[in-house]
């Protein structure tokens, strides 16, 4: 592949969207292993291949724990395996003692099931706020090398900024112990008058609404080394449909058909976006980027 194509960083955040959909509209069989991660997974492996790019997989260990025959081929096919924590719950509503607890299990899960330990990490729906920026020293303290949560996107609250778009250490507080954490900040386009409009343009979600040449014009000024994220339900074959116990309610039912039509939407767009970006980018994992950069800093 030719190497003067700017390169981007690309991940999948690696969870069951059956047991994430259930659980939040409150379906008594959440916990239980969804339908549609297994052929998730091949859609994924298949177009990876197909575009010669490889990713990180930030593994959330409740999925992998409930699939645990998936991991190897992810493994297998030469991707990184990241943490995505165990229990997908949002770090800003734990404390320390729990978001530390979290990656444990987290990562007991992973090195068991693969043999490697995760050394870069995830937050669930990017969920680390000013406020609960101690979670960079947690980490730190927790042997990871880096961080990927940073998302400047104006839908979310109290987010963490990041002090620039590119790949850089983060300045703890007391040390933080280890060699210190870098942080990967997903892409965001920076766009309008003296770049004051942020349009997130790295995640899945919302290429089914940009037009692919916005989204390849946001990437080629969002800054080198931008991140890229997509969910397995964004590549299905399939669509998406809830499968609740029969003693679901009415609400649930209504609720779940929100959920899946917003996600079946996403579904339809990811696969053909991420040709195009790929014709584009150069594509890899976020270790490899971490292992030039740390070596050279
Ligand atoms: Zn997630």
């Amino acid at each position: 592949m030719s190497s003067s194509r700017p390169t981007l960083l690309l991940s999948v955040d690696y969870e069951d969207w059956h047991q994430l959909v259930r659980r939040r509209i409150g379906a008594s069989n959440w916990h239980q292993p969804g339908p549609a991660l297994a052929r998730q997974t091949d859609a994924l492996l298949a177009l990876f291949d197909e575009l010669h790019a490889r990713a990180t997989f930030f593994v959330l260990g409740m999925a992998a724990r409930a699939h645990p025959e998936l991991l190897d081929r992810i493994v297998a096919a030469g991707h990184e395996i990241g943490c995505h924590g165990d229990a997908h719950l949002p770090v800003h509503a734990q404390s320390p003692q729990e978001f530390a607890a979290d990656l444990r299990a987290a990562r007991a899960t992973i090195e068991q099931l693969t043999g490697r330990t995760p050394v870069g990490y995830r937050a669930p729906a990017f969920s680390i706020t000013k406020a609960s920026d101690w979670a960079y020293g947690v980490l730190a303290e927790e042997g990871f090398a880096y961080d990927a949560s940073q998302h400047d996107s104006p839908a979310l609250r109290d987010r963490a900024v990041p002090a620039t778009a590119t790949p850089h250490r983060l300045e703890l507080d007391g040390g933080g112990g280890g060699n210190g954490l870098w942080e990967f900040p997903v892409a965001v386009w920076h766009a309008g008058r003296a770049g004051g409009i942020r349009i997130p343009i790295g995640g899945a979600s919302y290429w089914q609404v940009l037009p692919t040449p916005l989204v390849l014009k946001g990437l080629s000024e969002a800054g080198p080394l931008a991140g890229l994220y997509l969910h397995p339900n964004e590549l299905d074959p399939e669509p998406l449909h809830a499968l609740l116990p029969s003693d679901a309610t009415a609400a649930q039912r209504a609720h779940a058909k929100l959920r899946e039509a917003q996600r079946n939407g996403a579904r339809r767009r990811a696969p053909g976006v991420l040709r195009a970006i790929a014709q584009r980018f150069e594509l890899i994992p976020y270790g490899e980027a971490y292992a030039r950069l740390d070596g050279s800093a």
